[in-house]
């Protein structure tokens, strides 16, 4: 059995995401998405938003071989690994950027929990410049975000801006 955990804030969902999960479906048995409950940051949706929207996109992305299933949790992810018996950490890698800081949170998870590897995807081209920070910025300063987020997710970000 081989299951993995995908943690992220995803502060929305991106089609950046989305693509890191669909390529990680033929690599396990098993994907649990991790929502970050992350105390420090100001976050656009609650965990529990954050969640039914992922949710609301698994009809979609889901295949028979892969159990797909979301979930949220708090503290550290290495820890939230062991407790759900994961044997791997997936992470989206969009350009050298990202690099450095993925490097140092892999080797500390290793250093925490041996037995569970990091697993780096490389993004899809399209979506390399695409972050949950950005989409936010973008849209709240009027701009459009089509094709880089689902559309519904584009939805609830107009609804959240209009009740601000
Ligand atoms: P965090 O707050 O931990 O960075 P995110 O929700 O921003 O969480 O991202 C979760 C994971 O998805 C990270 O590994 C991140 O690198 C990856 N990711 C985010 N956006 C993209 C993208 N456009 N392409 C590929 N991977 C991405």
């Amino acid at each position: 059995m081989r299951r993995a955990i995908f943690p992220g804030s995803f502060d929305p969902l991106t089609n950046g995401h989305l693509d890191i999960i669909k390529r990680s479906l033929p690599l396990f048995d098993e994907i649990i998405i991790a929502v970050l409950n992350n105390v420090d940051k100001h976050p656009m949706f609650s965990v529990r938003e954050r969640c039914s929207m992922l949710k609301a996109i698994l009809p979609e992305i889901s295949n028979s071989k892969c159990c797909l299933t979301i979930e949220s949790f708090s503290g550290l992810t290495a820890d939230f690994a062991r407790e759900r018996e994961a044997t791997a950490i997936v992470r989206g890698i969009r350009a050298v950027s990202d690099y450095e800081y993925e490097l140092r949170m892999a080797l500390m998870n290793r250093r925490l929990e041996p037995a569970i590897e990091t697993v780096f995807l490389m993004a899809a081209e399209e979506y390399s410049y695409v972050s949950s920070n950005l989409m936010k910025q973008v849209f709240e300063l009027g701009g459009r975000v089509e094709g880089l987020v689902p559309q519904f997710v584009e939805e609830k970000m107009r609804e959240k801006l209009s009740k601000k």
